[in-house]
C-alpha cells in the first residue's frame, strides 16, 4: 500500500467543503481503468486519467482530445487522484480548489504497450483506449512545454492519436464538439450543475 501517493491531492482539498472523494488507502491492485472528465473550472479543460498502481495518473488537457493524429494537445500533468475519483460527477464549490462542474466525458479501460512505469520515467506512453468515445492507439509524450511557463514546463506532455482505423485525420476538435454531455448519465454540464 502506498500511503504517500495521494498527499498532494489531499493537501489541495478541504473535504468538509467539497463532495470530491477523500481517497482512502491506495489499493494494491493492478487495474487499468481510464476516465476523462470534462471540467468547467475557471477555464474549461478535460482531465485525462489513467489508472496505474492504485491511483489515477492525471493530466489536464485544455482543448481536449483530437482524433486527428496530426493534432498534438498540450496535457499538463497534475497530482495523482484516487481511484474513486473516476466516477465523480458533480460540482466543486466555487472558491474551492478546481471549483466548477465535472462530467465524466469518457471511461473504459486502457492497455499500455510495454511497461507503463518505465514509460512514465522516460516520458513516453503508448497505449490503446477502449472507451465509449475514444478507441484505438494513443500517445502521451513529455515535452519541454510552452515557453514562459517556468517550473510548470516539466509537467508538460503532448496527447495525440495514433494512426489507425479509429483516427479521423482533419477532424480537429470534432470529437469534443460533437460530444458535449456525460458519457455515463447523458447530462449536460448545466444539468449537472443544477442537480447537486
Ligand atoms: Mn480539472
Amino acid at each position: 500500500m502506498n500511503t504517500t501517493a495521494l498527499r498532494e491531492y489531499k493537501r489541495k482539498r478541504n473535504f468538509s467543503r467539497t463532495a470530491q472523494p477523500r481517497g482512502g488507502p491506495v489499493p494494491a491492485r493492478a487495474g487499468f481503468s481510464f476516465v476523462i472528465q470534462k471540467h468547467a473550472a475557471r477555464r474549461l479543460h478535460y482531465d485525462f486519467r489513467l489508472e496505474l498502481d492504485g491511483v489515477l495518473l492525471s493530466w489536464a488537457v485544455p482543448k481536449g482530445p483530437s482524433l486527428d493524429p496530426g493534432v498534438k494537445r498540450l496535457a499538463m500533468q497534475t497530482e495523482d487522484h484516487p481511484i474513486e475519483y473516476g466516477t465523480f460527477e458533480g460540482t466543486i464549490p466555487k472558491g474551492e480548489y478546481g471549483g466548477g462542474t465535472v462530467a465524466v466525458w469518457d471511461n473504459g479501460t486502457w492497455v499500455p504497450e510495454g511497461d507503463p512505469r518505465e514509460g512514465m520515467r522516460r516520458g513516453r506512453l503508448t497505449f490503446n483506449l477502449e472507451g465509449k468515445r475514444l478507441r484505438g492507439s494513443w500517445h502521451l509524450v513529455r515535452t519541454r512545454g510552452p515557453a514562459g511557463r517556468g517550473r510548470d514546463s516539466k509537467n508538460a506532455w503532448l496527447l495525440f492519436k495514433g494512426t489507425d482505423e479509429e483516427a479521423r485525420p482533419g477532424s480537429d476538435s470534432a470529437i469534443v464538439d460533437e460530444n458535449k454531455t456525460s458519457a455515463v448519465t447523458g447530462r449536460s454540464l448545466e444539468q449537472i450543475a443544477g442537480d447537486p
